[in-house]
């Protein structure tokens, strides 16, 4: 039987808790969004923008199916679509609503890791290759993780998100691994249990709040409440794997 070579992670509330971060990083974009347009500060608040921009978000994703992945994308032209309801002309409203993103960006970067995240991925880098397979935009380089993750692989970038085959298959390909020597945690039981099964790879969900699994058709190999117990989980399925075989 072989042994398990690489493990791959999930980003966002896998690593940390994607509403903290988010909801920062949407409170800084629109503070600066009220200082540069006061007319989107008369007619929003933070939360009435963010449905306006997820109305123009589902029309771009209706038009445009290629833009399902593409999250940064849609993020900075829904905004400039809205921004156009208001005066600003298409040059205006896309040069301010790039500048918002990138401050929205720089917020997204700074999330608060759930506890014993460095720590694990530190203790596995030692033993294991290690990537980062996301939906999301935030960058493991950007957030200086690439010194545990060999490889950072986005939906964005490959065009193509989880739970398809592809970013398992092309990170497996990266490596130069079988499907059966690798190992996927994450806390999302479609795009991270069911999508890595289909590609063949061991899984871990990752529970943090222990709730019931749902699903009658797959379940993960194994399960764990806390990132420091991951390598305990990995032995133990290369223990359940030896026997089987
Ligand atoms: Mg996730």
């Amino acid at each position: 039987m072989p042994d398990i070579k690489l493990i791959c992670f999930d980003l966002d509330d896998t690593l940390w808790s994607t509403k903290q971060v988010m909801m920062e990083a949407e409170k800084q974009a629109f503070a600066l969004l009220s200082q540069r347009a006061s007319i989107i500060a008369e007619h929003y608040d933070m939360m009435s923008l963010f449905q306006a921009r997820l109305k123009k978000w589902k029309l771009l994703t209706a038009d445009q199916p290629q833009l399902k992945y593409q999250v940064s994308q849609l993020r900075r032209q829904s905004l400039a679509l809205v921004l156009q309801d208001h005066d600003f002309n298409q040059a205006e409203a896309e040069q301010l609503s790039d500048e918002i993103f990138q401050c929205f960006m720089h917020w997204r970067h700074k999330p608060v890791y759930f506890e014993h995240t460095e720590e694990t991925l530190a203790q596995l880098s030692e033993q294991y290759q290690l990537a980062a397979i996301t939906n999301g935009n935030a960058c493991s380089k950007r957030l200086g993780l690439d010194k545990y993750f060999t490889l950072h692989i986005s939906a964005e970038d490959l065009g193509v998100g989880k739970p398809e085959r592809e970013p398992f298959e092309h990170t497996l390909k990266h490596f130069n691994v079988k499907a059966e020597e690798a190992l996927h945690i994450g806390d999302n039981p479609s795009d991270d249990v069911w999508g890595a099964q289909q590609a063949g790879l061991h899984t871990i969900w990752y529970n943090p709040k222990n709730k019931p699994w749902e699903e009658s058709e797959y379940t993960a190999s194994l399960e764990v409440d806390q990132l420091n117990k991951i390598p305990a989980a990995v032995e133990r399925l290369q223990a359940n794997l030896q026997m089987k075989s």
